[in-house]
């Protein structure tokens, strides 16, 4: 009855659905929460504000075709995020730039430390603050050091409950010094909102009389795994199973939990027009919530009151709170090694996301991986050729 099951109504669930589905497949979608969109899951709140429940997600790309496939599905509000981080009791944009410098440092000292960054670095370029630390200027390094001690090492250690050190470059990478004055987060072609929000867009994607979707329903209480075969409800399933949930999970956590970084997200309405200073607001060095983001700045509208949301980061634990972020430990990544060896067995599944591929994936990079996913199995897909994607 159906060619292909998809665990996970999230991005990558949802791209693979709406592809396979639009060349003729049947699809089986199996989510365990009580609604699509996975973590860029957002709802209107009871002051009318268009909320993301797991967390602000910002779309942006360079990728030209992801854009072009998106806005199949949704219309667009161009925004363009801006995260302020608080130095010393006072916000200063971030990344830190080069109006950051003037907004931190006294003139004649700001001018020293930008020529040296103009004099070492392309402008234009973004450099991660470990390898800045690594410079052999002593200007440079001043910097270095006050840009890690003041924005990053006590976010970091908050974010992930780790020291700097043994949390992987891909992460501490996202964080750089721009040598620049474009204060916004992303410097990216595309940058906006789907206008309606992510739901939204992720509903009309599955819209397709070739999806059947079960909402509400963990995937081991339709199908099992035995033997390198798949069983769904209880038969022997021969097609194609898409699973985009934690692999520890697919395979019953037989080489030991995969570890994930949590947070509790609490959100509070304020009694005011505005809150703060910039949709998001990072506290580095206070408090234990790691940054405040304001909802009405990215999606406006106009009401008396406003929804604002603090971030908490917390440990990870299973059934009680969501995962968010894989924590890239050497051990983390052997286990990860363990099960994807264990997948091997099987010649119809494949693991998409970011849960199932243990990557920090954003929302284009796991878009770009679903859509190269299906480019790649053309073969076996009827019509897709007729797609341009
Ligand atoms: N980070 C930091 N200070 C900040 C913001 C970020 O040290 O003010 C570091 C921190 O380790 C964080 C990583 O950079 O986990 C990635 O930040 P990003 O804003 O990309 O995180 P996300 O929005 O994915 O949570």
């Amino acid at each position: 009855m159906f060619d292909m099951v998809i665990v996970g109504a999230g991005m990558a669930g949802a791209v693979l659905a709406e592809r396979f589905a639009s060349a003729g497949k049947k699809i089986l979608m199996i989510e365990r929460r009580r609604h699509v969109a996975g973590n860029c899951y957002d709802e209107i709140d009871a002051n009318g504000i268009l909320i993301h429940k797991y967390g602000p997600h910002l779309f942006h790309t360079d990728d030209a075709q992801i854009w072009e496939y998106l806005s199949r599905f949704t219309d667009w509000q161009i925004y363009h995020h801006r995260v302020k981080a608080v130095i010393d009791g006072k916000p200063v944009p971030i990344p830190f730039n080069l109006n950051t410098l003037h907004e931190v440092f006294p003139k004649s000292l700001a001018d020293k430390l930008e020529a040296a960054l103009l004099k070492n670095f392309e402008y234009g370029k973004k450099i991660p603050i470990l390898e800045l630390k690594k410079s052999a200027d002593a200007d440079l390094q001043f910097l270095a050091d006050f840009v890690y001690e003041k924005i990053f090492l006590h976010y970091t250690e908050k974010q992930w409950g780790l020291a700097p050190e043994n949390i992987s470059g891909a992460v501490t990478a996202r964080v750089p010094i721009f040598v620049g004055r474009d204060d916004r987060y992303f410097n990216d072609r595309f940058q906006a909102m789907p206008k309606r929000g992510y739901t939204h867009l992720v509903e009309n994607m599955l819209d397709n009389k070739n999806i059947k979707l079960l909402l509400n329903t963990d995937f081991q209480e339709v199908m099992k795994l035995d033997d390198g075969e798949i069983f769904l409800f209880g038969k022997s399933f021969e097609g194609r199973l898409i699973y985009t949930g934690q692999l520890d999970e697919l395979f019953g956590k037989k080489f030991g939990t995969l570890p994930y970084r949590s947070v509790d997200m609490k959100f509070e309405t304020v009694d005011a027009e505005i809150f703060q200073a910039a949709p998001t607001v990072n506290y580095p060095n206070n408090y234990d919530f790691t940054r405040i983001t304001e909802f009405k700045q990215i999606h406006p509208v106009k009401s008396s009151r406003t929804t604002i949301l603090k971030e908490y980061p917390q440990e990870y634990v299973a059934g009680v709170n969501e995962p968010y972020y894989p924590i890239f430990t050497d051990e983390a990544r052997a286990a990860y090694e363990k099960y994807s060896a264990e997948l091997a067995d099987f010649k119809n599944i494949t693991a998409v996301g970011r849960l199932a591929e243990y990557r920090y994936y954003d929302i284009d990079d796991v878009i770009k991986r679903a859509l190269s996913l299906v480019r790649s199995e053309e073969v076996g897909v009827r019509s897709l050729k007729t797609c341009s994607l």
